[in-house]
């Protein structure tokens, strides 16, 4: 092989592997983080006092809220695998979980959310698709939800039903109720985070829960606060 030739290939081999490197130095810097917040079942003993927890509903006069480092900057636009081993239908599954999407986007000019229709795939993947669906995880969670953000900015968010537990579409005693729960989960898509106040225990986005419970359904004044403050009125 002549000088030539030898230089040549040199330089073109160069600027392939300088290539590489920079892309995937721009895919390295466009991952997102991760955020997974887990909503556990029960307190823990002794790490909060029972006591505090108001006797009667006074959600519609708390104002307390928390807000995530990070939102939607767009409408976030979702679809859901009704799959499940409850033997709910798909279309009573579609019903209860966009209506807890609704339940925020009654407060607030901007459109949050975005029902897009049935998925078969699953929760908790970094695929481009903000899903919702059952999936196993570890006792003691009752659901999960997955955040991917760059900065302030929320890119895919996700939300997994432990199927560990029972669940029910009309608030069952002895079972987590689908509504209740998408309610509060799709709270931490808007941007809220959890409150373990016990004076906050009224609220959606108190951070536990107990089977049957259906009062997250509604949101309370603390709850509606927090997501005018990230999206307006
Ligand atoms: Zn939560």
């Amino acid at each position: 092989m002549g000088r030539s030739k030898l230089l040549a290939l040199s330089i073109l081999l160069v600027s392939i592997v300088s290539s590489l490197v920079s892309t995937h130095l721009s895919m390295l810097a466009l991952q997102p983080k991760l955020m997974v917040i887990e909503w556990i079942l029960e307190r823990v003993n002794g790490e909060a006092t029972a006591n505090a927890i108001p006797s009667e509903d006074d959600s519609m006069v708390n104002p307390s809220y928390k807000l995530l480092p990070f939102r939607w900057k767009v409408t976030a636009k979702f679809w859901i695998n009704p799959s499940n081993k409850y033997g709910f239908s798909a279309d009573s599954v579609v019903k209860a979980i966009t209506a807890a999407a609704v339940t925020w986007d009654e407060q607030t000019s901007f459109q949050v959310f975005q029902y897009m229709g049935v998925t078969a795939r699953s929760a908790g993947r970094y695929d481009g698709y903000n899903v919702v669906s059952w999936g196993s995880y570890r006792a003691g969670v009752i659901a999960v939800t997955y955040i991917w953000y760059t900065g302030d900015t929320v890119i895919e968010t996700d939300t997994r039903l432990n199927k560990l537990y029972k669940w029910s579409l009309s608030g069952e005693p002895d079972r987590m109720d689908v509504q209740n729960i998408m309610t509060h989960e799709f709270g931490h898509w808007c941007g809220l985070d959890d409150l373990y106040d016990d004076k906050d225990y009224w609220l959606t986005m108190y951070g536990y829960a107990s089977l049957g419970e259906t009062y997250k359904r509604t949101l309370g004044l603390g709850d509606i606060l927090g997501l005018q403050a990230v999206y307006g009125k």
